[in-house]
């Protein structure tokens, strides 16, 4: 039994309008309150047009939810249109920030350089990272799973002091898994899990490989997520579609291990 606290982080992913953000945000204040947040933390990473809201409704209800953004800009400020800072969202009181998203590699080409920018942005601006890592099918099904995740692990962390790399979340997501319905077995994430550890481990020491949270993502729900947990190197859980109903999110958060 490790003492990570386990993160239960809900990306919502370009749904929920403000109004509606607002209503989830409420909702999951109110389920949360069957729950005993002394031993896992919640988050939600809405849409940036939500986040204010977010912190609103969070201040206001002193909600044990903890948010952030789904992405970052890997530049401090100046004439990047369209881009949000990690001290526009710090500003807002957000606490983590997604990195490497399947879904910014696959549709904004975000390489591992650009990935790794935007941890450091993250760092720089006070925010925790959740660096997002994992294979697509092919891989998976060339048994290459551990390496092509690992090089993207490496890369995303590359230059990071020990300081930063203990404080750094991983999400490990196989891309087949996302939104697809198709969970990891335990052992499949655990497998991968355990090699992110390992690499954590060799790079920099126990204490940071021990401190480290590393979650799984890829089709969580309240059905599967407490047999997860009981993988000694699975630490949470990142979630998309089940996270945008409050009900559901809140059994995941308060899944009985
Ligand atoms: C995700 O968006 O990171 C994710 C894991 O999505 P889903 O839970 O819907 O598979």
């Amino acid at each position: 039994m490790s003492n990570r606290t386990p993160l239960m982080a809900g990306n919502w992913k370009m749904n929920l309008d403000w109004k509606q953000g607002l209503a989830l945000v409420e909702e999951l204040g109110e389920q949360l309150a069957g729950v005993d947040m002394s031993r896992v933390e919640a988050a939600v990473l809405p849409p940036f047009v939500d986040i204010r809201t977010v912190q609103t409704a969070v201040e206001a209800g002193s909600l044990p939810i903890a948010y952030g953004g789904q992405d970052l800009s890997a530049h401090e400020s100046g004439a990047y249109t369209g881009e949000v800072s990690g001290s526009m969202l710090k500003a807002l009181g957000a606490t983590y920030a997604a990195v490497g998203h399947s879904e910014r590699r696959q549709y904004h080409g975000e390489d591992e350089a650009v990935t790794n920018a935007k941890v450091k942005a993250a760092f720089a601006a006070g925010l925790v990272p959740i660096l997002c890592v994992g294979e697509p099918l092919e891989e998976r099904q060339a048994g290459n799973q551990v390496e092509y995740t690992l090089a993207q692990l490496r890369g995303g962390i590359e230059g990071l002091d020990a300081a930063d790399a203990k404080q750094i979340v991983i999400a490990y997501e196989p891309v087949w898994a996302i939104g697809t319905g198709e969970v990891a077995t335990p052992d499949d994430a655990q497998e991968v899990c355990a090699a992110i550890r390992g690499a954590l481990r060799e790079q920099y020491g126990p204490e940071v490989a021990d401190a480290v949270r590393v979650l799984y993502g890829g089709s969580v729900k309240s059905s599967n997520v407490a047999e997860l947990m009981t993988k000694e190197d699975v630490d949470g859980a990142l979630v998309g579609g089940a996270s945008l109903k409050a009900e559901e999110f809140a059994k995941i958060v308060g899944y009985q291990g």
